[in-house]
Order: structure tokens, then C-alpha cells, then sequence
């Protein structure tokens, strides 16, 4: 089947009439459809109905844009089996977690409709009695919105959702390689009748349409989730213009294991953190940093769980993780275990996995190295697979510095029953989110999601820090 693109509230082929097969990860002989492969020219088109829509688009009263987040959300959950499992589909993650993950965007548009009653601003005393002053938020105008392919439908809405309901208009760039998530998101927005040109979406490659929207003067601010490679340079042309701009990237995110913690806990906490959506999350645990009185009883259950775990078709209710997204990006996380055998230990993992049946799609074993020297690659690169560092330390003091060296500063965890070293390590960790006795990956709408380091730039995505982005203030005073 042939998708295009969403413009000014039509279908639309791109200008240059080519179109790509997006394929299946777990057999890449299975095409899942053609997606446009567009040109500036698209993008201008859809940046010209994004701009034009949006004087009309900010009058409207919170509540009437709530209107169509909350009709969008309602859509898609009438239709949360089908595009769950599309997700999966082109991404690769477990059924599970596709269902698991569009519920979030569902999630996510309904947290956004109900801010429509939230208070926008603050009245201030003034030193004029005569004087009522008071704060108000404005929006900024048409954003970009530019995306990744791991978490194709709930990274796009928790940019869409809070982007539409204080009154910008979008334009939206998804991965190349998961498109057909954001397709479902079109719709919805269509059938809910949300006025034309208020969100567009422009299939393509990040070089061509990513760079378009970056450049284009009537693109107020940009939104961006993804590498530090091209978060960067995003930066550096936006800013240039004058944009304001929100980066989402890498992260290198560490689990430390006190030696008081439970051991299975601990393992199922590794387990999940780093090899669920087959480590391919900005927030998954990549270094396990363990104490040395539960080292090796830690090594060998993680060790004995780890070999245990199904790997297969992510469609199977009994599978645990699913293949990489794409060849490209299995070879990446293949090269990075290659280096790992020079540099480390290999545990378990560190190949594709034997089963003919999954010969013709992008599988990687979930993988655990030990003895890895701190300057090691694999100790400080982001890998984005299912990859765990394991290290052993004497004291908590020598595991909060490995967990903050380096460059990254998204999420980390501990796992102990101790309150006081609990308490230590959040105002210790160099992190945006920490979590006490959880895995380092997951994400409530509610809350502010980002990190410090080279993790984000901007202010926070999510929650009503989401406010800071996506609004600008403006002070008011009001004489009589
Ligand atoms: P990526 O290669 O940086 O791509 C992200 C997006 O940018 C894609 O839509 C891509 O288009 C586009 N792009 C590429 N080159 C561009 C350019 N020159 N100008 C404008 N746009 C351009 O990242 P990815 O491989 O999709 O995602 C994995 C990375 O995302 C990891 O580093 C991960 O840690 C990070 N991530 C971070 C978070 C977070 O919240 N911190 C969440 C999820 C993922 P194409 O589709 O054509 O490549």
C-alpha cells in the first residue's frame, strides 16, 4: 500500500513522486508499504498551510482545541489493537509494548486536552496600586517537530499534543524507517476534523525535509528527538536563525546494585531496563555497576536469566525481545559487540541468534560483558541494543562516580534497601530522571522528561514543564 503525505489537510503525493518500501524487521522480505520520499518543495508547502492556519488556530479557546486532542486520543484508542500492532510491525518491539506504547500516546493527548483548564500564567502584586499586572503565555508560532524511529507514535504526540493545545501549528518530520505509526496520528487528527494546514506531515530523508524544516524562516522553534550527531548540528542552523530549540538525545543511562539489594529483583530490573524494545530506548540501562559483596551471585542469576530470555517474532505472545529496527542499525550494535569481545568479558549473548526462523530479520542476542575498563568503548558509547556493561566496585561512593562519568546524564538507578544511600544517590546522580528500586527506562505523561549533560538542551518535554517550550510569556500591565 501507498502512503503520502498529511498537507493542509490532504493526502498528498510528494513532488517528486518516489517513494520508498518501509520493511518489516523481523523479515525484511516483507514490504509494509511505500512512504514518500519528499523534496524542499513539501516541505515549503506544508510550512506555507502551517503558517497560514495559525493565526486562526491560536484564537481559538483552550477548550475548543482540546476538543480535537481528546477526539484524535478517542480515535485511536477505538483503534489501539490495529496500530499497536502496525507499531511492531515496522519497529520491532514486542506486541506488548506496541499496544503498551500507542496507549501511551493516547495517554498523552488526554493529559493535554485536560491542561486546556490548567492557569497559563500568574498575577503578580505591583508597586502601582493602580496597576493590575499579570503574566500570560503566547505561542510561539509554526514548530518542527523532527523524530525518531524507537518510539514512533509516542515521541510524535508528546510533541504534537502540547504543541496544538497552546495554540501553535506543526509540521512534523517522523524516522524515515517507522513511518506508519505518525500515519495513524494523521488520521486521527483528520477524522477529528482539525482544521486544515494545523498539523502537516512530510515523509523523507532527515538530510532533505529534517534540514528543510530546520532552515525555513517561518519555522519558529524546533522540537528534537534523537542522536547527538545530528541533534547538534540542528542546533547550531537553528539557533543561527534565531529558533528556539529542544533537543531530546543519547544517554548511557547506569544501574547501580548496592550489596543489600534482593538479587532477583535487581536482575529482573536489569533485565528489563536494558534488553526490553531490545535496548534500543534513550533510556535503557547500559552499565550495571554492582557492589562486590552481590557481585557474583548478581553476574551469575543475570547471567542464567539473560540466556533464558526469547528472543524471536515480536508478533508471538511468548517472545521477551524482538529484533533491531533496522540492518543498518543491527550492524551498528554488531560492530560495537565485536569491539566489546576485544575490550571485555563476553558473559553470554555476542552473536545473532542460531534459529533459521529468524534468519531474515535483524536479530541480535541479548548480550552482558564483565571485566570492561572504564575507557573501554562499550562502557561509554551509546550502543542502542540490547548490550549490558557490568562492573564491579567496593563501596557506593565508587559506583555514583563510575555512573556519573560520562558524557551523558539522562536517567540512572539504584537498587538497595537502604533509605539514606536512596536519598544520597538522587542528589548525587547527574541525571534529569532517577529511580529508586525501577529500571532506568520509562516515562509518564505527567512528568518532566529530559536530561543534563549532553543527554538534552531546552527546557524539559512532558508534564507541565511542556508549558516552557512550546509557549512564550508575556507580562501584562493594565491600567485603569
Ligand atoms: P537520528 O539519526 O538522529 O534521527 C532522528 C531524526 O532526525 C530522524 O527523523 C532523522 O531522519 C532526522 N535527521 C537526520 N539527519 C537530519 C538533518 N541533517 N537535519 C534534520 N533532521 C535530520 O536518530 P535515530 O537513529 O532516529 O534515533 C536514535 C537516537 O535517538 C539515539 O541516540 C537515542 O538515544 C535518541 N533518543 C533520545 C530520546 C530522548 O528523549 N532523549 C528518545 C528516543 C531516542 P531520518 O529518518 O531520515 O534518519
Amino acid at each position: 500500500m501507498r502512503y503520502n503525505n498529511y498537507i493542509n489537510g490532504q493526502w498528498k503525493e510528494p513532488s517528486t513522486g518516489e517513494y520508498s518500501e518501509n520493511q518489516n524487521p523481523h523479515n525484511q522480505e516483507e514490504v509494509l508499504g511505500e512512504f514518500p520520499i519528499s523534496a524542499a518543495e513539501d516541505v515549503h508547502e506544508a510550512i506555507a498551510a502551517a503558517k497560514k492556519a495559525f493565526p486562526v488556530w491560536k484564537k481559538l479557546s483552550f477548550q475548543q482545541r482540546a476538543f480535537y486532542l481528546q477526539k484524535a486520543a478517542d480515535i485511536l484508542k477505538t483503534n489501539l489493537q490495529e496500530i499497536g500492532r502496525d507499531l511492531t510491525l515496522e519497529e520491532g518491539k514486542t506486541l506488548a509494548e506496541g499496544i503498551g506504547e500507542t496507549q501511551r500516546a493516547i495517554s498523552i493527548l488526554e493529559y493535554y486536552a485536560a491542561e486546556a483548564r490548567q492557569p497559563v500564567g500568574d498575577v503578580i502584586p505591583s508597586a502601582n496600586p493602580e496597576t493590575f499586572l499579570y503574566t500570560t503565555r503566547v505561542p510561539v508560532g509554526p514548530i518542527g517537530l523532527i523524530t525518531p524511529w524507537n518510539f514512533p507514535i509516542a515521541i510524535p504526540v508528546w510533541k504534537i499534543a502540547p504543541a496544538l493545545i497552546y495554540g501553535n501549528t506543526v509540521v512534523i518530520k517522523p524516522a524515515d524507517i517507522t513511518p506508519k505509526s505518525v500515519c495513524h496520528v494523521m488520521k486521527a487528527f483528520d477524522e477529528a476534523g482539525i482544521p486544515a494546514g494545523v498539523i502537516n506531515c512530510v515523509f523523507g530523508r532527515g538530510s532533505v525535509v529534517g534540514a528543510e524544516i530546520v532552515e525555513h524562516p517561518d519555522i519558529k522553534a524546533i522540537s528534537f528527538t534523537g542522536s547527538n550527531q545530528v541533534g547538534l548540528q540542528i542546533q547550531d542552523r537553528a539557533t543561527a536563525k534565531g529558533k528556539k530549540v529542544q533537543l531530546e538525545m543519547g544517554g548511557k543511562n547506569p544501574l547501580i546494585v548496592l550489596a543489600d539489594a534482593d538479587v532477583n529483583k535487581a536482575v529482573e530490573i536489569a533485565v528489563n531496563g536494558a534488553f526490553r524494545s531490545t535496548g534500543q530506548k534513550c533510556t535503557a540501562t547500559s552499565r550495571v555497576i554492582v557492589e562486590a559483596g552481590i557481585y557474583e551471585a548478581f553476574r551469575d542469576r543475570l547471567v542464567e536469566r539473560v540466556k533464558g530470555l526469547k528472543v524471536g517474532n515480536p508478533l508471538d505472545d511468548n517472545t521477551f525481545m524482538g529484533p533491531a529496527v533496522s540492518k543498518t542499525q543491527r550492524d551498528s550494535v554488531m560492530a560495537m559487540i565485536e569491539t566489546g569481545k576485544k575490550e571485555a568479558t563476553l558473559l553470554c549473548g555476542g552473536e545473532a541468534p542460531a534459529d533459521e526462523e529468524l534468519a531474515n530479520g535483524f536479530y541480535v542476542q541479548p548480550t552482558v560483558f564483565e571485566n570492561v575498563p572504564v575507557d573501554a568503548r562499550i562502557a561509554r558509547e551509546e550502543i542502542f541494543g540490547p548490550v549490558i556493561a557490568l562492573f564491579k566496585v567496593r563501596s557506593y561512593e565508587e559506583a555514583v562516580e563510575m555512573a556519573n562519568d560520562t558524557e551523558y546524564g539522562l536517567s540512572a538507578a539504584i537498587c538497595t534497601n537502604n533509605f539514606t544511600l536512596a536519598q544520597r544517590f538522587v542528589d548525587d546522580m547527574d541525571a534529569g530522571i532517577v529511580h529508586v528500586n525501577s529500571e532506568t527506562a520509562g516515562a509518564e505523561p505527567q512528568v518532566p522528561f529530559g536530561g543534563c549533560k549532553n543527554s538534552s538542551t531546552g527546557s524539559r518535554e512532558q508534564g507541565k514543564t511542556a508549558i516552557e517550550f512550546y509557549t512564550q510569556i508575556k507580562t501584562v500591565y493594565m491600567d485603569r
